[in-house]
């Protein structure tokens, strides 16, 4: 995956390390014994294991939620402090009616480092994202501001295949009913400082802070502008029509999901892919893999 999107653009040295803002307390992120140590005053991974192993004691079983997910994970004050909110204001519901996976997402680990990923590679195309989807599409025609499901008839009769990477909801008109997806908004600013918060992305994971996080775009590459700009990220309820972010996998939006799948089986000639047509939590490097195996597959 590394070596494919290279061909296009390189990458710089970029590694992910949140902060976590809790009522003005910081935290490093992804759990390990930064946060541990800051939050407890624990010195050694035993000492930090321990205390998370009694907090543990809450949840009896295997987890059913995200909430008792988390708090066998990371026990009760990480989960108080820095999952419940910020998970509850994201996905607009609460981490018990949310599923488990979403929290195994995130790394738990015994050792000082902050690297949010456990990844060989990691970065930020130099230059920005624009010049890799630039470079996947050179050479290729492209009509934009159109809506596939309008005139699908059209638009299959000019290829053999084709790759849809839309609702799978959409394509077939809702005829089943509607999958969930959650929204975002983003709220931009320029600031007249040269660093406003030291740090990429600052997650705020308390409740009442209405955004969830502050993306500090200078420092995804390094930038020593005399200014900086800022974007607030805030969860939204999303209606059909909006641009569709998160797709919400719980347990009734997993069974419509299925039976959607079970007529895109039946389109011979239309390959769907991507967050959308999968209803998948993808990251990029994950979407991108998936989509390098399709292609490894329909040309075999
Ligand atoms: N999460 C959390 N606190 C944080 C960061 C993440 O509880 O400070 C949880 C939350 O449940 C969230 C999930 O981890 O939905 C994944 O978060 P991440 O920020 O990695 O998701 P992204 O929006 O980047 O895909």
């Amino acid at each position: 995956m590394w070596e494919y999107v290279n061909q296009f653009v390189e990458f710089n040295q970029y590694v992910n390390s949140p902060i976590a803002n809790y009522k003005g307390e910081l935290y490093n992120l992804p759990f390990n014994m930064n946060t541990f140590t800051k939050l407890w005053g624990v010195v050694t991974p035993d000492e930090a294991a321990a205390k998370i192993a009694k907090q543990r004691t809450a949840i009896a079983g295997e987890p059913q939620n995200l909430e008792e997910q988390a708090i066998s994970l990371v026990g009760t004050d990480i989960y108080t402090k820095l999952i419940k909110g910020y998970t509850e204001k994201q996905w607009g519901r609460s981490c018990t009616e949310l599923p488990a996976f979403i929290i195994k997402r995130l790394p738990v680990r015994y050792t000082f480092d902050n690297n949010y990923f456990n990844d060989r590679y990691q970065g930020i195309p130099i230059g920005g994202y624009n010049k890799l989807i630039d470079a996947l599409l050179d050479g290729i025609e492209v009509r934009m501001e159109l809506d596939y499901n309008e005139r699908p008839d059209e638009y299959t009769s000019i290829a053999e295949k084709v790759v849809y990477t839309g609702p799978i909801d959409a394509y077939f008109h809702y005829s089943l009913g509607q999958l969930e997806y959650r929204g975002l908004h983003f709220e931009t600013e320029r600031l007249d400082e040269k660093n406003h918060q030291g740090v990429a992305v600052m997650n705020y994971t308390e409740r009442k802070v209405p955004y969830t996080r502050v993306i500090e775009h200078k420092h995804f590459e390094f930038g020593t502008q005399p200014v900086t700009y800022i974007t607030r990220e805030y969860p939204a309820d999303w209606k059909p029509g909006e641009e569709a972010y998160y797709p919400v996998n719980n347990e009734q939006n997993q069974q419509l999901y299925h039976q959607y799948v079970a007529l895109a089986q039946q389109e011979k000639n239309v390959i769907f892919g991507g967050r959308l047509a999968e209803y998948k939590y993808y990251d990029m490097d994950d979407v991108i893999k998936s989509a390098l195996s399709c292609v490894a597959q329909e040309l075999k």
